[in-house]
């Protein structure tokens, strides 16, 4: 990596939410202006879309024919890609039309649907183009985002967090709202990295984060039918933020055909 590297935050289609947990970098942002030198960062200022940078971050999924190939052309510009967040890593939210009829929902929410240019589908980066690191979240946290540009800047790769919520629950002593309050609580299956910011205030964790390593979602399902959740309810929790994650989308399909662990 240069004395110097240069970083580009690129933006597909998404809310703007996880380049704003840039911007909320605050002092850290400055300090961090004077490690790297920031080539593209549209939402900050720079502007320079196709500039050959060391890390390219990227916001969004590809939802567009013109997406597919601008992400093509930044990871040909680029050392690194990493994603940030859930629309970038899974899909996000807006791959809910995967599961539908894209052209009837355009048709229902927008007056002139002849002039919109989109796919029938949103996917993640990385159904296009090598990425060489993901940071989940919906949004990234300021932390993760440091932390990886540090590592990098070490020289080392970074490291990946894919343990579950609960563990970040035990850690901050907070009370179990599954248990204590038969909330629908999906931290038993999503990955960490938000220090278990619902449970901590009390509520249940949506998932968010998606999937950690080995999620035990049939045990989960299961679960949630003894709390009396139907498989429809139980499907909408896999398939809220990160419906075209594969082992959600599985997990919500095996809800709907009835098998948890009490399940047939
Ligand atoms: S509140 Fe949720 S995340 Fe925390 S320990 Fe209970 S099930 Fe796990
Ligand atoms: S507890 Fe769950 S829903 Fe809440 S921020 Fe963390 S991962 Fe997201």
């Amino acid at each position: 990596m240069a004395d110097k590297p240069r970083i580009a935050v690129h933006k597909f289609s998404s809310c703007d939410g996880c380049q704003l947990a840039f911007l909320n970098l605050g002092e850290s942002l400055l300090a961090l202006a004077e490690m790297v030198d920031i080539v593209h960062f549209a939402e900050a200022g720079p502007v320079a879309p196709d500039a050959p940078v060391d890390i390219a971050f990227v916001e969004g999924s590809i939802s567009t024919p013109d997406e597919q190939s601008r992400i093509r052309r930044v990871r040909t510009n680029s050392r690194f890609v990493i994603t940030i967040g859930a629309c970038a890593t899974s899909g996000g939210l807006q791959a809910l039309r995967n599961h539908a009829d894209s052209a009837r929902w355009m048709a229902r929410v927008y007056a002139s649907p002849e002039h919109i240019r989109s796919l029938d589908t949103a996917t993640a980066i990385a159904d296009h183009v090598p990425v060489d690191f993901e940071l989940w979240g919906c949004p990234v946290s300021a932390r993760q985002i440091v932390a990886t540009v540090r590592a990098l800047l070490f020289g080392v790769p970074p490291v990946p967090e894919a343990d579950k919520v609960c563990l970040d629950c035990k850690r901050s002593l907070a009370v179990c709202v599954l248990v204590a309050r038969g909330e629908p609580c999906l931290g038993p299956v999503t990955r960490t990295g938000c220090g278990a910011l619902c449970p901590r205030f009390g509520r249940d964790c949506y998932g968010c984060y998606g999937p950690a390593d080995l999620p035990n979602t049939d045990a989960l399902s299961g679960r949630f039918a003894g709390l009396g959740l139907l498989p429809e309810e139980v499907a909408r929790r896999y398939r809220f933020i990160h419906s075209a994650q594969p082992a959600l989308d599985a997990a919500a399909a095996r809800a709907l055909d009835g098998h948890g662990e009490d399940g047939p």
